[in-house]
């Protein structure tokens, strides 16, 4: 071999060796992408029956803190899910009081220390319509279709599926009050039960999970914050969505479980600001998140549309809609997607080992072919067939 051959190879062998671990990395990305498709041939969500629901909220009349239609809400609430014991927790508001309900659902192993999952909606509707058009009626109570009876809609069908799953954790469900009341919504029931938890019951928390305003036919679920990204603990959650979203074929272009094209209905790469109910857990220490829809209607822009006018009503509420956010939720507690990896430490561990690994395996290759390389040249040198230029 000529010593010009002799200097290529070299070159071409080190060269492969350095670009190597980039191949690496691609198949990692190609790992991620693989969908979880466990337990979604078993999805019970009934899109139809949690559609109903808004009907029975909106009949109701306005779900105002210490209303008749409150109450009638939360009775039936409770009496349809037997399963669950749930405790109605009060607080004073104005001249009245705010009612948060609190639904426990502990496996039947009855184990003390499980963790827990919740998830939350708020069930009062607001008290006026600051953004309607008729200034003659801003300051009536709007119906809340969307904005309030949405998300307990989802979370009355998830109440009746929950004891069917075999988990091996505990779900709370949280229905809040007073959060969209007054000039500003000040989400008075979240902050108050927020306010009451212990730390045991904060660090045994491994997600909350709320829904608000998910019922537009024209669905768009986009990363909210605060939280803010790059917090491990709710970018986890996050992470979740997008994994269980993509196998129900709601990412854009995504292949879902079934072999459909996803389509545009979540996206985390999109960031939306809200203040809502997930905050005052945040506040507290509770990893939290919302699934919420600012745009509400069809081409709505952020907070516009049907959002706080007496437009909120039934027939802007889509029973698919539900559907998909329901699938979320379902599949999620269904595959353990919401809690933290107890493994997570150990996870770490491995993962550093591999990275050495990796690390190792760029720097034999180039040791190796450098000694290689470096033997050829001096014996080239020697036998006077190799020149460095001057
Ligand atoms: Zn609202």
């Amino acid at each position: 071999m000529p010593a010009k051959s002799i200097a290529i190879s070299f070159l071409l062998v080190l060269l492969i060796s350095i670009l190597n671990p980039v191949n690496a990395d691609e198949i990692e990305d190609l790992e991620t992408d693989i969908l979880n498709c466990e337990g979604i041939e078993s999805l019970e969500f009934d899109g139809l029956a949690a559609n109903q629901s808004v009907s029975f909220q909106v009949g109701l009349g306005p779900r105002l803190p210490g209303s008749n239609a409150s109450s009638a809400l939360l009775d039936s609430f409770i009496e349809n899910n037997t399963a669950w014991n749930w405790t109605l927790d009060i607080h004073p508001y104005l001249d009245t009081n705010l009612t948060n309900l609190h639904g426990i659902y502990t496996p039947e192993s009855n184990e003390t220390d499980l963790p827990v999952v919740i998830l939350a909606a708020h069930y009062d509707s607001r008290d006026r319509a600051e953004r309607d058009d008729d200034e003659n009626r801003t300051d009536e109570p709007i119906p809340g279709a969307n904005d309030g009876a949405s998300g307990v809609a989802v979370l009355s069908e998830l109440a009746r599926i929950v004891p069917m799953l075999g988990l091996e954790h505990e779900v709370w469900i949280l229905l809040t009050d007073a959060e969209d009341q007054g000039v500003v919504p000040e989400m008075l029931g979240a902050k108050a039960w927020a306010q009451d938890r212990t730390q045991e019951e904060i660090d045994s928390i491994h997600a909350f999970l709320l829904v608000d305003m998910i019922g537009d036919a024209d669905l768009q679920i986009n990363r909210v914050y605060p939280p803010k990204v790059g917090l491990s603990e709710t970018d986890r959650l996050w992470d979740a969505v997008d994994g269980l979203a993509s196998s129900l074929g709601l990412v854009k272009d995504v292949t879902a479980c079934d072999g459909s094209l996803g389509i545009d209905i979540v996206n985390v790469n999109e960031l939306d600001g809200v203040i809502d109910d997930h905050v005052p857990m945040l506040e507290v220490g509770i990893p939290a998140i919302d699934l919420i829809d600012i745009r509400f209607g069809p081409n709505a822009t952020k907070w516009g549309g049907y959002w706080h006018t007496h437009e909120d009503t039934p027939d802007k509420v889509s029973a698919e809609s539900l559907t998909h956010v329901g699938h979320i939720l379902e599949l999620g507690l269904r595959q353990g997607s919401w809690l933290k990896d107890e493994n997570e430490t150990l996870d770490e561990e491995t993962d550093n080992k591999t990275k050495e690994t990796t690390e190792l395996s760029i720097i034999y290759p180039i040791l190796a072919f450098t000694f290689i390389g470096a033997s050829l040249i001096t014996f080239g040198i020697l036998h006077g067939s190799v020149r460095f230029k001057r």
